[in-house]
């Protein structure tokens, strides 16, 4: 198998790593350092499509990356159809004017598939962070199954998280020697910010007024989830923390109106249960320790619950992440209340849960993926073309 870099001006290699929403900086934000750390030979060329206008800004400042580049595609009420017409349309004389070598995407979203396909079609290579997640669903998660999919097909390079992910790809056809194994850089990302931040005053005074008690996390808004599955989750976890006197819950409210017209109905009034804005990552992470308790249908929560020993129950009908499940930190629960309600009572007498899930090694890797994703990409430019095995 024969892989070639593009076409490049002198010895300094140009990379762009284009995202657009909150999970993709995060998990790109570890790649990029290392990739800036290489500045004698690399130079770096950050793209934000600002598929996410509001969440994202505050990670860029958190991460203290600088973007080149803004393609500021968001608009109200848009499509995935339409978000992806436009990240494809603007950054297509971008990559005429930048001429990168490699273009690197992350995961799943409108954005990557987009900064994927046109790369491909201006005969870049294109290499993939957190690639081989798959749910088998097509449907679900929807529409980043069929993303991550058009991705793998369009990819020359692919970062696996884990050894699950490396068997994927390689049994749906992708050549050994173009997969690495890496680790998730969520992992580098929160190890970082945890050891160089403290909870901010707004969320340690909330902290404080419900120390002693359990708490536990919520995040919702995955598109799947709208509507009437919402409604039921909400509705099982107001009369679960109703019952139980020590439960507190906390739940970092999405900004995507479905999600807010739900909360609304659902938890006005609710005692204990403290609907705030979404949090800065930093925060965020700070929240996360201090659960009892995890439940959430996000896709990078899955990865940060293991990584801060913490027990999961994931609000989706299937996961992209069996490893968390197979570790023993993760429940699926699925789209009903009902189970979801049950779950959470199980969850306060089952203690083997929350010791197996304290001592658990991390499926997802030890926070060194940044350095091997940037070591990977040194040896297919240096060499030009091969094997990066
Ligand atoms: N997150 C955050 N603040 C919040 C809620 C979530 O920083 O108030 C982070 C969380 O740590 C996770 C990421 O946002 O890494 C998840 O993003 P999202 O749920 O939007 O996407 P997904 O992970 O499902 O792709």
């Amino acid at each position: 198998m024969t892989i070639k870099s593009g076409s490049n001006r002198g010895t300094i290699k140009t990379i762009l790593t284009l995202f657009g929403t909150r999970p993709e900086i995060i998990k790109l934000a570890p790649v990029i350092w290392a990739i800036e750390r290489r500045r004698d030979i690399w130079r770096s060329v950050t793209v934000s499509s600002s598929q996410h206008t509001d969440l994202l800004r505050p990670f860029i400042r958190e991460f203290g990356i600088s973007i080149d580049h803004d393609l500021a595609v968001m608009t109200p009420g848009q499509t995935p159809n339409a978000v992806l017409a436009r990240v494809i349309e603007a950054i297509e004389p971008l990559l005429l004017t930048e001429r990168p070598d490699l273009v690197l995407v992350q995961g799943d979203t409108t954005t990557a598939i987009a900064g994927a396909l046109a790369a491909f079609y201006a005969r870049i290579p294109v290499a993939h962070v957190e690639a081989g997640l798959r749910t088998g669903n097509r449907y679900s998660p929807f529409p980043e199954e069929m993303n991550r999919r058009l991705i793998t097909q369009l990819a020359d390079l692919h970062f696996a998280a884990t050894s699950n992910n490396v068997e994927i790809l390689i049994a749906e056809g992708v050549q050994k020697n173009c997969i690495v194994l890496t680790g998730n850089p969520v992992v580098d990302a929160l190890q970082h910010i945890l050891a160089r931040s403290t909870a901010s005053p707004s969320l340690s005074k909330l902290l404080d007024s419900i120390t002693n008690k359990r708490l536990i996390v919520l995040t919702t808004h995955r598109r799947e989830n709208f509507g009437e599955v919402m409604s039921s989750h909400l509705k099982a976890l107001r009369r679960f923390v109703e019952r139980h006197q020590d439960i507190e819950l906390v739940f970092p409210v999405h900004p995507n109106p479905s999600v807010r017209a739900v909360v609304d109905a659902e938890f006005t009034g609710a005692e204990r249960v403290h609907c705030i804005e979404p949090l800065e990552y930093a925060d965020f992470l700070h929240l996360l320790s201090r659960a009892w308790l995890v439940v959430s249908d996000s896709g990078g929560v899955q990865e940060e619950a293991p990584s801060l020993g913490k027990p999961l129950l994931v609000l989706r009908d299937t996961t992209e992440r069996p490893e968390v499940l197979d570790c023993g930190i993760g429940r699926l629960v699925g789209h009903s209340g009902e189970r979801l309600e049950e779950m959470l009572e199980t969850a306060l007498v089952d203690k083997t849960w929350l010791s197996i899930v304290s001592t658990t090694e991390n499926p997802f890797g030890k926070g060194d993926a940044g350095e091997k994703i940037a070591s990977a990409i040194e040896q297919f430019l240096t060499a030009g073309e091969g094997d990066i095995s």
